[in-house]
């Protein structure tokens, strides 16, 4: 039996977790979900699930949680607060972390999983992109598993040979090829994408996700950020990593060898297949995803990116290549221009002028602890939130 954190229970990817875990209770126990705050839909997940502890945001809804948990009769121990989800992440009772919390928020509890040795399942791609270094570090360190459920991520490492370890052993892989559905608004010109509102930039083609990554999807930033991701997980320079626009989102990733074989993973676009891979692994179980037709499917394109229109991922690319502190700035820049677009104070466009500019506003600097990614994360907040402010005159 598994027994399992689940950071971020109440999103996307929380749901879709807790969708596998109920297809095989004999494999899985949960100990603790976690939310923000949605309360309700905690609750609901906690009498169905019966977690050991719930963890909130704040002390009213942990207060508005017991009330709720007390009225059915359910015993979970509910906590509040951040120190509380590093607990729950590191408890001695837990094997696994499903690392699913949104943004920045993600990285302290998931850095306590991974010094706690746990095995971690790592949806949060942005604690990586800030502190790739350090988590990196920490996971040798601890001697943790780390499984990437990025959709991407996971195919390229169901494709890389079992003994993988770093790009310049004698594996033979040459080249990561990236696939990006291009989001809804592949094809369209910079002009057209002047006036979109969040919903059409949250309407994603082919996946269901949270808000923050359907708009990173719809400027190509979230495959920037993936490029970030994947220099961390397979310790692979920026520079052999390609992106390849796939529209149809059915092949996940490849890996290019140097014999001129290229292997991928394909699938339909639904989450629950890395879940329940990184859940098994290296066994595999079922996922409650449906057969891929290929015949329904008929055909695949790629495509190179276009850089003009989606700037956003060429600037994530140079962030990569510099290094440093320059990736944290760029999700801290991102993060504070996202939530600028969903409340419409600044348009779709300039999400990218709000990164560009924070990042040429801001030090380069070797960030060599936790406490200097955190101050480098505030200061680009500050930055960009000020930024964002004289935009608006
Ligand atoms: P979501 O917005 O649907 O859910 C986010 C979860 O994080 C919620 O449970 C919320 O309560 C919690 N949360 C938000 N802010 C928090 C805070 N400050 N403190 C603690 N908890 C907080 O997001 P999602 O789409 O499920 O994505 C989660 C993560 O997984 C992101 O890092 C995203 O990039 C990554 N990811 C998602 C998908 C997908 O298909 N949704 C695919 C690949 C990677
Ligand atoms: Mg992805």
């Amino acid at each position: 039996m598994q027994t399992i954190t689940l950071l971020g229970a109440t999103g996307s990817i929380g749901v879709s977790t807790l969708d596998v875990i109920a297809r095989h209770p004999d494999r899985y126990s949960v100990f603790a979900l976690t939310a923000h705050s949605q309360v309700e839909k905690l609750a609901a997940q906690c009498q169905q699930f019966n977690p050991h502890y719930a963890v909130v945001g704040d002390q009213q809804s942990a207060s508005q949680l017991k009330t709720i948990l007390g009225d059915s009769g359910c015993a979970t121990e509910v906590l509040w607060g951040r120190d509380s989800l590093s607990q729950v992440a590191s408890d001695s009772a837990v094997d696994t972390v499903m690392a699913a919390i949104v943004g920045a928020a993600g990285l302290v509890p998931t850095l306590a999983a991974v010094q706690a040795g746990k095995k971690i399942l790592l949806a949060n791609k942005e604690s990586l992109v800030m502190a790739g270094g350090l988590f990196m570090q920490a996971v040798a360190d601890s001697g943790s598993v780390l499984l990437p459920i990025d959709s991407e991520h996971n195919a390229i490492f169901q494709c890389l040979p079992e003994d993988y370890k770093t790009s310049t052993n004698s594996s033979g892989v040459k080249k990561l090829l990236l696939s990006a559905s291009g989001g809804p608004f592949r094809g369209w010109s910079a002009e057209q994408m002047a006036a979109v509102t969040p919903d059409q930039a949250c309407a994603h083609p082919n996946w269901s996700m949270g808000r923050k990554i359907s708009v990173d999807s719809a400027t190509l930033m979230n495959k920037g950020l993936e490029l970030i991701e994947a220099c961390w997980l397979f310790a692979m320079p920026a520079s052999n990593i390609e992106v390849v626009v796939h529209p149809q989102s059915i092949i996940h990733s490849l890996v290019q060898y140097v014999d001129g074989s290229v292997l991928a993973q394909l699938g339909n676009p639904d989450m629950r297949t890395p879940i329940a891979h990184a859940l098994a692994w290296p066994e595999r179980i079922d996922a409650g995803v449906a057969d891929l037709d290929l015949f329904e499917i008929a055909q695949f394109n790629f495509e190179k990116p276009d850089l003009d229109c989606f700037p956003c991922l060429g600037i994530a690319a140079e962030a990569a290549k510099v290094g440093r502190n320059a990736p944290t700035i760029l999700n801290a820049a991102n993060e504070i221009a996202v939530q600028a677009f969903l409340d419409q104070r600044i348009s779709f466009m300039q999400i990218a002028n709000v990164v560009e500019q924070t990042l040429n506003g801001q030090q380069l600097t070797e960030p060599e602890s936790l406490a200097a990614v955190q101050e480098c994360d505030e200061q680009a907040r500050l930055y960009s939130s000020a930024y964002i402010k004289r935009l608006e005159k």
